[in-house]
């Protein structure tokens, strides 16, 4: 293992929480896997920093002192499109599909296990870096997935699969936001209008078959995964074995 290239900017997180057990494994942790972790330990001081310093990445626990992590999120997406992601306590009452509406762009549930928080944290910047999981003219291309916009055709692993309209349209909002959460409303909304009055399963029945195509085993999706209660998500880190 060698030691990271010197000349290559460490990533750096500004860490927003009030819990100091939490803060002193974070800025280990974070520090090994080589981001560089700036502390605040409650909202007003959160908002001062995100100020002050240039952050590749906020961590932004929800129930903090003074202003909460909803006030923070909200006013920092005023300023900033700066990757977000909520972090929050297992049994807190949360509405998850608020806080992506806030501007969240993910979010981890306490206790998290670093490795799953540093592939969270990678797959919100990979997406900043490239919006598209790779995108070449009409082409939407992720691993084995490829789509052709223009032809509406979609190909796994070279082979062609043949989707039906919605399919193809559920497909593409999903790869145009790789790692992103997308709630059932968004889904439906941009996929089947505003003005749609039918059954939301109309959605998971979609979601089935996709996976159906797409996945190596349907059963374990491991390309879009569903967040419960929330919505789905199109995966761009795979989970190790
Ligand atoms: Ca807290």
């Amino acid at each position: 293992m060698s030691k990271s290239k010197s000349h290559e900017r460490r990533t750096r997180v500004l860490v927003v929480e009030d819990e100091e057990s939490f803060i002193e494994a974070l800025t280990i942790g974070l520090d090994r896997e080589g981001f560089d972790a700036t502390i605040a330990r409650d909202g007003q001081e959160a908002l001062a920093m995100f100020e002050e310093g240039r952050f590749d990445v906020i961590l932004l626990d929800l129930m903090l002192p003074k202003l909460s992590g909803l006030d923070v999120c909200r006013s920092v997406r005023a300023a900033s499109d700066v990757p977000i992601i909520i972090v929050s306590a297992k049994g807190e009452e949360v509405d998850m599909v608020l806080m992506l509406e806030v501007g969240a762009d993910d979010y981890v549930t306490k206790p998290y296990r670093l490795r799953e928080l540093v592939a969270r944290i990678r797959a919100v910047l990979r997406r900043r870096e490239s919006p598209a999981a790779y995108e070449e003219s009409d082409v939407l291309a992720f691993g084995s997935l490829r789509m052709e916009l223009d032809a509406r055709r979609c190909f796994v692993n070279d082979v062609e699969v043949k989707l039906r309209k919605k399919e193809f349209a559920l497909l593409r909002l999903l790869l145009e936001n790789p790692g992103r959460v997308l709630t059932r409303d968004v889904l439906i909304d941009r996929v089947w209008g505003s003005d749609y009055v039918g059954d939301t399963k109309t959605l998971d029945v979609h979601i089935k078959r996709l996976r159906s195509l797409i996945e190596e085993d349907p059963k374990k999706p491991e390309l879009i995964s569903t967040v419960r209660g929330v919505g789905y998500r199109f995966e761009v880190t795979k989970p190790s074995a």
